[in-house]
């Protein structure tokens, strides 16, 4: 049986918020459907002389809220189905948390690391003037995503600017902090699924120190976590990139092998004092935390019987899919649903917004204590659905983004 897509992952979740908030069809139809989606060519002159034209996209599923907000990803599998499907978990992970913000993601369809660092410039620049009349401070603030960086948001709001004749800082979030961005925006996200996860062992009387993880995923988002709940006492065991996986029983040190890599390691796999396990053998680890911080769809039909960890907090975008979650949800395995545990970024830029929209920046502990405030109340909200309603933390999360959202229509009204 093929795996569902991220889509079909998507319109099923919306569908159990509709049916919990008991909404009509009309609104289910409306809240399904993106609210403007772009498709674009992206040519690009290879170094070698020859040009290829990729394929971009920009979907903004929902602005009732506010402004849309979301990612932009580079890789090689991006299509228009799967950025709606992110589009539209970004309109619920902006009103679970209470920013003001509607939901979208961008992508390109290309492997970010066939190209050179010129190619790569050129594939930004020429993607962001592609969609620059649907991007701006108040229309659709993008920010990155897989395999997308610090660096390409600079293009992107020095593309945006040069057009625009004036900086616009607030065009893009996740900038370096040296032209806007925000202290603490790099480890947001994981900061953010460190708090996420110490609320769900907190509510399960475990302590997290000595609590043991495994993540998946050693990028922006699951390295920095490795890192933070290692520095909070967990003891990583196991953590992957696309090439597989390390393990020590004993613990691994994050920050070394963070460093072994930005020494010029390919992969974590080959750190010394580790034995090599695959992606696959990762998520079935006996582990106390699991947290899948790569893309979606690992944790299916197919092998979450064999998911042992006892929490799972989602680093990624939808990496569990509905029929993965019932058989989670059957084992008594705690879900925290991604648009929960991963809302660090998203909050961060949206403080990053705010900073540059009143040219007014804030000190790290500032920003810190603010996206621990938000994702702490965040959490308590969802939890007390769940016990209330005896539904999962997901179905809790996705009700309370949803129910937002359609409260908000209501209230605007329809026009004409
Ligand atoms: N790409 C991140 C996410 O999926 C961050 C989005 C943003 O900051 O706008 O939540």
């Amino acid at each position: 049986m093929p795996r569902m897509s991220a889509l079909d992952s998507a319109l099923h979740q919306l569908a159990g918020a509709a049916e919990q908030l008991g909404l009509d069809d009309g609104m289910h139809q409306l809240l399904a459907t993106p609210r403007r989606s772009m498709e674009v060519a992206v040519p690009l002159r290879r170094d070698d002389g020859s040009l290829t034209v990729l394929k971009g996209y920009r979907v903004q599923h929902n602005f009732s809220r506010g402004p849309a907000k979301g990612g932009i990803r580079f890789h090689p599998d991006t299509d228009l189905d799967e950025v709606r499907a992110l589009a539209m978990w970004m309109t619920w992970k902006c009103a679970l948390i209470g920013i003001p913000y509607g939901g979208a993601k961008g992508g390109v369809a290309v492997d970010p690391r066939s190209l050179s660092r010129i190619e790569l410039e050129r594939v930004t620049r020429r993607y962001a003037s592609e969609i620059m009349p649907i991007i701006g401070p108040e229309k659709d603030i993008p920010a990155p995503d897989v395999g997308t960086e610090e660096q390409t948001m600079d293009w992107i709001m020095d593309t945006y600017s040069a057009h625009q004749g004036y900086t616009v800082t607030g065009v893009v979030t996740g900038k370096p902090v040296s032209i806007g961005g925000s202290q603490g925006r790099g480890g947001a996200t994981s900061r953010g699924v460190m708090y996420a996860a110490f609320s769900a062992l907190a509510e399960a009387g475990v302590d997290h120190r000595g609590a043991t993880v495994a993540v998946q995923g050693f990028g922006k988002v699951g390295g920095l976590a490795a890192q933070y709940l290692h520095d909070a006492g967990c003891r990583v065991v196991a953590v992957s990139d696309v090439q597989g996986g390390v393990f020590r029983g004993a613990g691994l040190n994050p920050a070394a092998l963070i460093a072994r890599l930005r020494e010029g390691a390919e992969s974590v796999v080959g750190s010394p004092g580790t034995d090599t396990i695959t992606n696959e053998e990762l998520l079935e680890l006996d582990v106390d935390v699991l947290v899948p911080a790569a893309l979606d769809g690992v944790i299916s039909e197919e092998n979450a019987d064999r998911v042992k960890a006892r929490f799972v907090v989602e680093g990624a975008n939808g990496p569990t899919t509905p029929d993965g979650d019932a058989v989670l949800e059957g084992n008594g395995t705690v879900v925290v649903p991604d648009i929960l545990a991963n809302s660090g970024g998203v909050a961060v830029s949206y403080f990053e917004w705010v900073q540059d929209l009143q040219a007014w920046f804030w000190s790290e502990d500032e920003v810190n204590d603010r996206l621990k405030g938000l994702m702490t109340r965040a959490y308590d909200d969802v939890s007390a659905l769940a016990a209330e309603r005896g539904i999962s933390l997901r179905t809790a999360a996705q009700t309370i983004g949803v129910g937002r959202v359609a409260d908000a229509h209501r209230t605007r009204g329809l026009y004409p």
